[in-house]
C-alpha cells in the first residue's frame, strides 16, 4: 500500500478512473453517494462530477486514494503499521516523502516504502523467530531490528544524522512538514546505506527475496 501511495503521483486521474463499472465501484473510495454524481468525503468535501474542474475532480479523488492507501497500511499486522495507526494521512508529509522518493536509489524507494527490513525481520519471515545477537556490531545482547541498524549499531555510525524525533521519519523517512529539507535528504541517505548493506546479508537462495 505504500509503494502504491508514493508511486502512483499524480498519474491517478479521472477519465481512467470512469472507463468501466469496476472503477466507478472505485469511486466509493471516496465517500458517501450524496446525490446522482455526487459524493461527500470527510476530508476532501463535495465531489461534483457534472459540475466540477476536472483538475479539482482529480485533486480530491487522488488525495482520497493516497488516504484510503494510508489507512489500509496502518491497518495491516504489521509492526510498523500498528506503529503509525494512531497517524493521520497528511497532504504536505505524502508530498514531501513524494519529492524524496523522485531522487533517491533504490534502497532509498525500499526505505520510503516500507519495504527495508532488518535481519530480525527476515529471521521472523524465514526462521519463524528472532534471536538476539547483531551480526554487524557483533553485539550478542540487542536484536538486529531497523531501530538498532539505523539509529544504534555502531556500525552505522559514521555519517549518522541526529535521530528523527518524528515516529513516520525515524522508520519510514517520510518526513514532517516542518523539517529542514537537508536534515530529510541525510536521513533518508543514511537508512538507504543501511537497507543496502542489510540487503547485501538478506536471504537470497532463489526466489526468497520479495523486494526488488
Ligand atoms: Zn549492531
Amino acid at each position: 500500500m505504500l509503494s502504491l501511495i508514493v508511486r502512483a503521483g499524480r498519474k491517478l486521474c479521472l477519465v481512467p478512473t470512469l472507463s468501466g463499472l469496476d472503477q466507478m465501484d472505485g469511486l466509493n473510495l471516496f465517500g458517501s453517494l450524496v446525490a446522482p454524481w455526487q459524493w461527500q468525503h470527510t476530508h476532501e468535501g463535495i465531489l461534483q462530477l457534472l459540475q466540477d474542474d476536472k483538475s479539482d475532480c482529480d485533486h480530491k479523488l487522488r488525495e482520497s486514494w493516497r488516504r484510503f492507501c494510508w489507512d489500509n497500511f496502518c491497518a495491516q499486522n504489521r509492526r510498523d503499521s500498528r506503529q503509525f495507526a494512531l497517524e493521520p494521512y497528511t497532504p504536505a508529509r505524502y508530498r514531501a516523502a513524494r519529492r524524496l522518493f523522485g531522487h533517491t536509489s533504490k534502497h532509498g524507494r525500499a526505505v520510503l516504502t516500507g519495504a527495508a527490513n532488518s535481519p530480525s525481520c527476515y529471521q521472523k519471515m524465514y526462521e519463524h523467530i528472532a534471536t538476539a545477537g547483531c551480526g554487524m556490531c557483533r553485539d550478542c545482547l540487542v536484536f538486529p531490528d531497523w531501530y538498532h541498524l539505523t539509529w544504534k549499531c555502531p556500525c552505522f555510525a559514521a555519517g549518522r544524522p541526529p535521530e528523527p524525533a518524528d515516529a513516520i521519519q525515524l522508520r519510514l523517512a517520510w518526513p514532517p512538514s516542518d523539517a529542514d529539507p537537508d536534515y530529510n535528504d541525510a536521513v533518508l541517505s543514511h537508512m538507504a546505506a543501511v537497507r543496502a548493506k542489510v540487503w547485501t546479508f538478506a536471504p537470497s537462495s532463489r526466489g526468497r527475496r520479495t523486494h526488488d
